[in-house]
């Protein structure tokens, strides 16, 4: 099957870009949520966005127009009615996601694949809710969607092989790779970046370094584009703690142990940037 008709459900930070991207590339969108303040923010966003892109003259007003032509809003679920795929990005909160799946799963045709933008929350256990279990996926987008080129295609256990390859193909009609990842706790790009950013706050808890030269050592040293400490401020020190745990209660393993400087920064209330407060001070 190829995917024409698409529906976003969650015009926050992620389903918003999600919906650029997907109506950029000729899809047939709709964005859903189920505050019309979010949808009127998110819709405006998009439009910020693209603006931002005729500025820079890497688009025309003719591209711009086409984009938000195959764009419409709504806060109405049942218009999942016709759609052959819908990218759920609502709330990392299982309740409420499994409860957007089950509905999904009455109201969407028979053929539709539903997807899940979650950053943390196994997808075997939402596809499990349905009654479509080899039609649930997981698009792990990044941010800024518009932006990163990486979606990480997560297939639950009861995945099919045509599911993927649909989703596969989708990703990269938006000029996206498109990565294979089983499902276990922190996907591919959690269990890899979080462990590391960890480490940094234990160097910095036991003395070993300030957070400063930590950074350093990361950007200057091993090429990253920024410190595993300021990216951790970026991130939000709280999202930081929730994925250690995630990955520490999932795999059982100490090496997975938040570091007690993070928590100890959490019940702070220092944050990272969002805060004014994290490994930096921010005004
Ligand atoms: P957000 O808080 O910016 O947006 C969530 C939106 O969902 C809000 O507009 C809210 O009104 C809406 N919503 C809540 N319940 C709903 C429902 N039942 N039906 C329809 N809409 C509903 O969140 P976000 O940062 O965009 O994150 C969304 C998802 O994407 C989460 O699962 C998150 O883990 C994942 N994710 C986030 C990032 C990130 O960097 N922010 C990166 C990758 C994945």
């Amino acid at each position: 099957m190829a995917v024409q008709n698409v529906m976003v459900i969650g015009a926050g930070q992620m389903g918003a870009g999600i919906a650029q991207v997907f109506a950029q590339a000729g899809f047939d969108v709709k964005l859903n949520d189920i505050a019309e303040d979010s949808l009127t923010k998110g819709y405006q966003g998009i439009e910020k966005r693209l603006d931002r892109q005729i500025e820079k003259g890497r688009m025309t007003e003719d591209d711009k127009n086409q984009a938000l032509n195959n764009l419409t809003t709504t806060t109405n679920l049942n218009e999942a009615s016709d759609r052959d795929l819908v990218i759920e990005a609502v709330v990392e909160n299982m309740d409420v996601k499994t409860s957007v799946f089950q509905k999904l799963d009455e109201i969407t045709p028979e053929h539709a694949i539903l997807a899940t933008n979650t950053s943390s929350l196994p997808i075997t256990d939402i596809a499990a809710v349905t009654n479509r279990p080899e039609q649930v996926i997981g698009m792990h987008f990044m941010n800024p969607v518009p932006v990163m080129k990486l979606v990480e295609v997560i297939r639950a256990i009861q995945t099919s092989d045509a599911s993927f390859q649909t989703i596969q193909e989708a990703t990269e009609k938006l000029g996206k790779t498109a990565v294979e990842v089983n499902d276990y706790p922190g996907f591919i790009s959690n269990r890899v970046l979080m462990p590391m950013i960890n480490e940094a706050i234990y160097t910095v808890f036991e003395g070993v370094a300030k957070p400063e030269d930590v950074d350093s050592v990361m950007k200057l040293g091993m090429n990253h584009p920024m410190g595993p400490l300021q990216l951790a401020d970026f991130i939000g020190l709280d999202t930081c703690l929730y994925i250690m745990e995630i990955l520490h209660d999932g795999f059982g393993d100490s090496k997975y142990r938040p570091c007690p400087l993070l928590r100890k920064y959490v019940s702070a209330g220092w944050l990272g940037k969002k805060s004014g407060r994290g490994f930096y001070v921010y005004d």
